[in-house]
C-alpha cells in the first residue's frame, strides 16, 4: 500500500513529456503528473490541493525560461528537488540552471535509468533534510520540528526525541511491521540497555498523543512482535484536500497554514 510519489514533469514536447509521464509511471513509485508550459506548471504548482515530490523541469519552454520559472518557485518558498531537462549542456546553462535554485540537471537526450538514479537521490536527500515533512493520518510530521500538525483541526503536537525517532523509523518501513528489537536498536542503539517495556511505554504516550481513540490505535497499531505505522489512515474527517498518504513536503513548505513555525 506504499503510496507514489507524485512528479511534476514540465515539458513543452508532447512526445518526450508522454514519454516521461509513461516510463514513470511504468517504474513505479511514482505517480506523473504533466504541463506543457510554465504557465500550466505554475498554476498547478499554486493549487493548494496538489502536492509534488519533485519537479523534472525543460529549460526551453514556449512561455518561458524553465530557469526563471525554478528562480520563481523557489522565492515563492516552494523546496521540492528540481530537476532541470536542458539542451544545450553548455557549462553557462548548467551554471545558470543551479544558480537559478535547481538541484540538478541532466542534458538531453539523457538515459532514463540516470535520471530516475538522480532524482531518487534528490528525493533521498530531500526526505533527510530540515524541510522533509510527511503525511500520516490526519497530520503532517516535520521530523527536524519534531511537530505533528493537524491542519484540518488547527492542532499541533509536539514529540519527543524518541518518539521523532519511532515515527521516523516506522515511516521508513513503508507500511511493513517493525519487531520491537529492531525498533530498539534503531532509536535507542545497539549498545543501549533499555528493553521493550520502555519501548512500550514511548508507545502508549505517543499513541496518548496522536491517535484519536488511544485505546483501539488506527495509525500506531500492534502487529505479531512489533509495530506497525499505517500512515494512510484517516481517523478524522478531512477537508477534501486532506487524506492522502505519503510525503508532503512542498505542501507543508507552501500552504500557508497559520503559525505553522512558531
Ligand atoms: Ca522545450
Amino acid at each position: 500500500m506504499s503510496a507514489s510519489r507524485p512528479i511534476l514533469i514540465v515539458e513543452d514536447d508532447p512526445a518526450l513529456r508522454a514519454t516521461l509521464a509513461e516510463q514513470l509511471m511504468a517504474e513505479g513509485g511514482f505517480l506523473p503528473h504533466e504541463a506543457e508550459s510554465a504557465a500550466e506548471a505554475e498554476a498547478k504548482l499554486a493549487d493548494a490541493d496538489a502536492r509534488f515530490d519533485a519537479v523534472l523541469l525543460d529549460v526551453g519552454l514556449p512561455d518561458g525560461d524553465g530557469r526563471e520559472l525554478c528562480a520563481r518557485l523557489r522565492r515563492g518558498g516552494k523546496n521540492m528537488p528540481v530537476i532541470m531537462l536542458t539542451g544545450a549542456d553548455g557549462e553557462l546553462d548548467v551554471v545558470r540552471g543551479l544558480d537559478s535554485g535547481a538541484n540538478d540537471y541532466i542534458a538531453k537526450p539523457f538515459r532514463l535509468p540516470e535520471l530516475l538514479a538522480r532524482m531518487r537521490a534528490q528525493l533521498r536527500t530531500f526526505d533527510n533534510s530540515e524541510h522533509a515533512a510527511f503525511g500520516i493520518g490526519p497530520y503532517v510530521f516535520r521530523p527536524s520540528a519534531k511537530l505533528l500538525h493537524d491542519a484540518a483541526r488547527g492542532r499541533k503536537i509536539r514529540l519527543t526525541d524518541k518518539e521523532t525517532a519511532i515515527l521516523k523509523f516506522l515511516y521508513r518501513a513503508d507500511g511493513k511491521p517493525m519487531p520491537r528489537q529492531v525498533l530498539l536498536d534503531e532509536v535507542w542503539g545497539y549498545n543501549s540497555a533499555v528493553t521493550t517495556h520502555t519501548l512500550e511505554t514511548h508507545m502508549y504516550r505517543l499513541r496518548q498523543k496522536i491517535e484519536a481513540n488511544p485505546g483501539s490505535p488506527t495509525l500506531l497499531r500492534t502487529v505479531m512482535g512489533g509495530y506497525i505505522l499505517d500512515r494512510a489512515t484517516t481517523q478524522f474527517p478531512r477537508s477534501p484536500a486532506g487524506g492522502t498518504p505519503r510525503p508532503l513536503h512542498q505542501q507543508a513548505g507552501e500552504r500557508s497554514v497559520p503559525g505553522r513555525d512558531e
